[in-house]
């Protein structure tokens, strides 16, 4: 059942709590792929200190993008936005990342929805231009995490490990 949110991530504190361990569901989208970006999105997020935990190519069915994009339904650039993301001419780079505050701070390294409003330093504000063609997606919230999550991944895609140097970068 793709609906069936995969288990909670292993918290320190509290869920969504600044300061916490989370996990983020972010995903290169084709443009990104296309344009070869995936090492560089794996090298920001790596440099940062967080942690890979779960990662796979997939050309998403319609139904797991139009359940990822289940909030925009109503907007006139959903039909093209789930297009976009199930032709198949590249696939998607699904991914989930862990490590302190990662969901929010995973926003900062995407930058904003739109390039226009990207700032430089971000990977939408260096890489992009379209807000059509805006290359990544990152979990914007704990809740939609834990949903993003659990529709992308069985629970036995998601490793559980530790950094052996987690005391330098977490502490
Ligand atoms: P984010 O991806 O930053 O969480 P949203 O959830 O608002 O942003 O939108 C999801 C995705 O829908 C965007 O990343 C972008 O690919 C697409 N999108 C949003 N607004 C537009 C738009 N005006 N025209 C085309 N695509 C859009």
């Amino acid at each position: 059942d793709a609906k069936k949110p995969a288990p909670e991530a292993p918290l320190k504190t509290a869920a969504g709590v600044k300061g916490g361990v989370e996990r983020t569901f972010i995903a290169i989208k084709p443009d990104g792929v296309q344009r070869g970006m995936i090492s560089e999105v794996i090298h920001r997020f790596e440099r940062k200190g967080y942690k890979l935990v779960a990662i796979k190519a997939i050309v998403p069915p319609k139904a797991l993008a139009e359940e990822h994009y289940g909030d925009l339904k109503a907007r006139p650039f959903y039909p093209g936005l789930v297009s976009y993301m199930t032709s198949g001419k590249a696939p998607v780079i699904a991914m989930v990342w862990e490590g302190v505050d990662v969901i929010r701070q995973g926003r900062r390294i995407i930058g904003a929805t739109n390039p226009l409003d990207a700032e430089p330093g971000s990977i939408r504000g260096d890489y992009t231009i379209s807000v059509g063609r805006n290359a990544i997606h990152g979990s914007d919230s704990f809740e939609s995490a834990t949903i993003e999550i659990g529709l992308w991944f069985k629970p036995e895609e998601v490793y559980n490990w530790q950094f052996a140097h987690a005391e330098w970068i977490e502490s």
